[in-house]
Formats: structure tokens, sequence, C-alpha cells
């Protein structure tokens, strides 16, 4: 342990040596894509180089390190990000001491790598999800010559003492665990980010009340699925009881938590949503399809009944609870009929929001390996059914807030309509008229309209 600090002061020593060469003010910039703990991750990048000494920058042209933090959930995400890789290459050849390197869960896959290494040689440094502290080690083993330096691990817990560059002051993402053990048949994620992990209990506490004393107004909870948190640690806590611990700390912020599998949901979580202070009365269970066979051929665990049960659960106790969910239209064998599942379950959740995807086949996964049963056509046929009738239902089950007061987090203004954007505490998108003074203050809002997803009100 103390060789390993005496190790990384040796490696910040270093690259202090190679930054004190630099005639200009050394600066990083960091971009991440992809989901919400993708960009918690680009926070952590962020903190480990502004600690390194570089300032941050937002523009690529200045910076003397690029790291792209990039996911790899979907494949034409991923194409995307090799093409914007692909558009640093004049930078690089403008400035031959830049450090372009790609980082977080898609630099786990090998294919992405052997590419890299093949036709963006320019590529030096390549992280992957579970391997932000090696950050320092491996810029200075680059600065030091090295053509590529590859840093792959992902079984342990970051460091909890790794800094952080928050991109908000009012907003803040909390992983409470990492990985995933439950191998759905579609996805990616249990290969390139390792089996579940949970966080101690005592520094997600520590983490969350430093950030309410700052004055911070939305708690972001991410994991996998934080319904399985607490597995594997020595003290008995599931997740509702970490909601509990949380929600009693003292200030006015609203708690988020996201992802919540459907089959480790439970009835306690939803009485400690609707018993708690701070936790907002929404809920995004992604159901990912309608149809039994397919949630089986997905490995999914759960069937449209047992999911519909925690729904009904939930709204004999709270009619207005709000639900939002994942959904993957294209499933290699989803038919038609199939489909129509996906329509019944929108028909009878009504929820506020859908984050719809169309099927993207991930090499090495189970699902990859099953052949299509339904043209492309069809599928977005399928998908553009889905949407249109998803924002009609709503817009309708919107209206159920309408004229109530409810409370909002104002969390930016267009300053040309000078109309503040944010979400209530049932997580609904919500628009109103304000000042920037109100931005990042929970406000009281009295509903006047509904607009597609949204909601219109007036500031008391
Ligand atoms: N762990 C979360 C859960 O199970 O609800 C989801 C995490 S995943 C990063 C976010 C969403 O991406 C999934 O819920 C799923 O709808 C979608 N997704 C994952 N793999 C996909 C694939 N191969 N094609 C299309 N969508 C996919
Ligand atoms: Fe992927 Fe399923 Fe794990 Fe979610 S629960 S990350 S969809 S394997």
């Amino acid at each position: 342990m103390a060789q390993s600090k005496q190790n990384s002061i040796q490696i910040r020593e270093g690259i202090r040596a190679v930054l004190e060469t630099f005639t200009h003010t050394p600066k990083a910039h960091v971009r991440s894509f992809g989901c919400q703990l993708n960009f918690c991750d680009g926070e952590k990048y962020k903190g480990i180089l502004h600690d390194l000494g570089y300032e941050l920058t937002d523009t690529p042209e200045e910076a003397d390190v690029i790291l792209y933090n990039a996911c790899a959930v979907r494949a034409h995400a991923e194409s995307r990000v090799i093409g914007q890789l692909g558009a640093l290459k004049p930078i690089k050849e403008k400035n031959p001491r830049l450090i372009v390197g790609l980082c977080g869960c898609m630099a786990e896959e090998a294919e992405v790598r052997a590419l890299l290494k093949k036709s963006y040689p320019f590529v030096r440094l390549v992280l992957g999800a579970g391997a932000m502290e090696r950050l320092p080690e491996s810029l200075l083993a680059v600065y030091q010559g090295q053509k590529h330096c590859e840093a792959l691990e992902f079984a342990g817990l970051p460091d909890e003492s790794l800094p952080t560059v928050r991109d908000s002051s009012f907003q803040a993402s909390v992983p409470v665990m990492y990985g995933c053990n439950n191998f759905c048949t579609y996805c990616i994620v249990p290969y390139v980010r390792g089996r579940e992990r949970s966080r101690q209990p005592e520094a997600i506490e520590q983490e969350v009340r430093g950030l309410v004393g700052q004055g911070v107004k939305e708690i972001l909870l991410l994991g996998q699925n934080v319904n399985s948190y607490g597995r594997g640690l020595e003290q008995e806590i599931n997740f509702p009881e970490l909601l509990r611990r949380l929600d009693a700390i003292e200030g006015d912020y609203f708690i988020r938590f996201m992802s919540s599998h459907p089959k480790d949901a439970t009835p306690e979580l939803i009485d400690t949503m609707l018993e708690s202070k701070h936790i907002e009365h929404h809920l995004h269970l992604p159901v990912q399809c309608g149809s039994n066979r397919v949630l089986k051929e997905m490995n999914r665990n759960y069937t449209v009944e047992k999911y519909l049960e925690l729904i009904d659960y939930t709204r004999a106790k709270a009619p207005d609870f709000g639900f939002s969910s994942d959904l993957i239209v294209g499933f290699p064998t989803e038919t038609d009929a199939d489909f129509e599942g996906t329509m019944n379950i929108i028909e009878y959740v009504k929820y506020d929001n859908l984050y719809t995807f169309i099927y993207s086949p991930r090499s090495g996964t189970k699902a990859a390996e099953m052949p299509f049963v339904s043209t492309q056509e069809q599928i977005a046929a399928r998908m553009s059914r889905l949407l249109k009738r998803q924002r009609e239902i709503s817009e309708a089950f919107n209206a159920r807030f309408l004229h109530k007061t409810v409370r909002f987090l104002a969390e930016k203004r267009d300053p040309e309509t000078g109309l503040l954007l944010g979400k209530t505490r049932e997580g609904l998108v919500l628009e109103a008229a304000g000042t920037p003074e109100d931005i990042g203050r929970l406000l009281h809002v009295k509903v006047t309209g509904v607009k597609n997803w949204a909601l219109t009100g007036a500031l008391l």
C-alpha cells in the first residue's frame, strides 16, 4: 500500500515535470457520450486531470489532452464516436504533443481497440471503464514515449478519494454500485463493466450529505440495477434501506435514481418512495418489451403480468405516480404480434416518458447470434407507431397535474424566451417563465398547461 502511494507520488511528479516544460497553461478536454453513468465517470476523469495540473477546456483545439469517454451500448452511437475521434486528426497534426485518448466502456471492446490501433494510431491512450485510477500512469507512459498505452481492468470499485469536477453546482450524480450480473441477451454492459459491486453505504451517505451541504438540489443515484444494491456487502442492507438512510439527511433537495430492474423492484421500494421526504414520486422501470416470449429470450426474468403487478400496487396507493421506461423495438425474434404486446403495455401503464431504442446487435452477446424475423422497414414502422401513440398518451395522462401546485427544479433558461426548463418531483419536464437567478432553485409552480411530454406552469 505504502509502495503504491509512493508510486503514485512519483507518477504525479513525473507529469508535473513534463507540464513544467510547457510554455502555456496545460489544458485538458474531456467529452462524455452515452448514459448518466458515463457522464458521472467523465466528472472523475476531469477531476484527475485537474488535480494533475491541467486547466479544463471545452475547446479541443486548445487542449493538450483530449479524452473521449464513450459508451458501448449501441453500435450506431459507437460509430459516431469513432467518426468524431477521426475528426481530431488535424488537431493532432497541428499539435504533436497533444495526447488523444479513448476511455469508458467502449474502450473495453477488443474490436474497438483493434480498429484504433490499425486506423487511428494517433489515439495513443486507451483506458477501460474501471481503470480510471490508471489515467496518471498512462499519461506519463505516453509522455515518456510509449506509442500506445492500454489499461483495462474493471474488477474493483473506484478509489473513494478520486477527485471530481462536477458539471453542475446544483445537480449531482452519485454511483451506488458498478457493473451488472444480469446478462440480458442483447446487452454488452456486463462484458464491458464487469460484475456487480456496491459501494459502502457510509461512503454514499457521506457523499450525499456533503453535496446537500454544498447546496446541491438534485441527487441522482446510479447503478445498472440499483435494486440489487447491497448484495455482496458484509453488512445487510438493501436499496430501500439505503434510500431511507439518505432521505433522513436534512435539507431541501430531491433524490432520483436509475435504473431499476423490474425483477428486483419491490413493494418495499414503492412504499419507501411514497413515505419519503425527498425521493421523487416517479420510477424509471425499464420493461424493454411487452411479449412474455421475447422477455424470456431477452433473459429479463419477469413476465408482463409480474411487471404490471407493481404498477397496480403503486397506482392503488398513489394514482398520480409516474413511470417511465426503456423499450427496445426490433429484438431479433420480435414479430408483429409481440410488438402488439408492447403497444398494450404503453396503453395500460401510461408512461410519462419513454426511452426507445431500435435493437442494435452487439458482438459477443447471445442475441447477436439470433436471426431477424422482421425486416428493418417493419421495425422502423413499429417504432414510429410507438412514438406517435406515446406522445398522445403522455399528453393526455400528464393533464392529471393541470391546476395543481408542484415543486420544480429549474435546470436552465432560454435567454430568448425567458422560459425556465426543469423537472418536477414527479419526474416531469416543466417549462415556466422565470429569471436567470431561478436556475438551480427548487420552486413552487402552478401547472397551467400540457405540451407533448412537458408541462407548462407559472411560478408562485
Ligand atoms: N441496466 C439498465 C436496465 O436494465 O434497465 C439499462 C442500462 S442500458 C445502458 C440502457 C438501455 O439501453 C437498456 O434499458 C436498453 O433499453 C438499451 N439497450 C441495451 N442494449 C441494447 C441494444 N443492444 N440495442 C438497443 N438498445 C439496447
Ligand atoms: Fe444490460 Fe440487462 Fe444489465 Fe441493464 S440489467 S445493464 S440491460 S444486462
